[in-house]
């Protein structure tokens, strides 16, 4: 991940101390108590949170039973997936959206990695060249990511225009220490 080149800089919480006031109270403030602080599990009747990361196998959140609705999609991309997060919020009364990317993510230099997913599909899946690389060139270009920090703040901006009442939080996944990591 390039951070050098990113108006935006990750914010270490790895304390009480360190959670902004304005999300103490909040879901938000709890997940990271969960997953950074492995704070004690409260029991949950209902979920308090929904929370979009991508399907990465590196990330596991140490989150209650209960607790979020979880969508996960490749490099936490919710365009096309809008209606799994409506339902949360309409119909699991969920008012608070943590967004959370990671670093390292594969749809980062998606081009990059063509030849060896299309040579996977061949084969692995039974597809022949021609259909590899056609799902592949048609697929790639929605998919691609430039920078994972910089892409998962807009996805939140994106996101709050579109469910105005709803928080986002935008978040980061560190997979070199397995903590999520504020974004400012
Ligand atoms: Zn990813």
């Amino acid at each position: 991940m390039s951070d050098q080149i990113t108006k935006f800089q990750l914010q270490s919480v790895f304390s009480e101390e360190n959670i902004p006031k304005n999300i103490i109270g909040t879901p938000f403030a709890d997940l990271i108590r969960y997953h950074n602080f492995a704070t004690k599990f409260k029991d949950y009747e209902k979920a308090e949170l929904a929370v979009v990361m991508c399907m990465d196998n590196r990330k596991q959140l140490k989150i209650p039973n209960k607790f979020a609705y979880i969508l996960r999609t490749a490099g936490a991309r919710v365009t096309g997936s809008e209606f799994k997060l409506s339902f949360a919020i309409g119909f699991a009364d969920i008012k608070h959206v943590a967004l959370i990317g990671h670093t390292n993510c594969g749809m980062v230099n998606l081009q990059s990695k063509k030849e060896k997913t299309v040579s996977g599909l061949i084969e692995h899946a039974g597809w022949t060249k021609e259909q590899a690389e056609n799902h592949f060139t048609s697929y790639a270009p929605f998919f691609e990511i430039e920078n994972e920090v910089e892409f998962t703040a807009s996805e939140a901006k994106r996101l709050k225009e579109k469910y105005p009442k709803i928080s986002f939080l935008p978040m980061i996944y560190k997979v070199e220490d397995y903590k999520l990591y504020l974004i400012e």
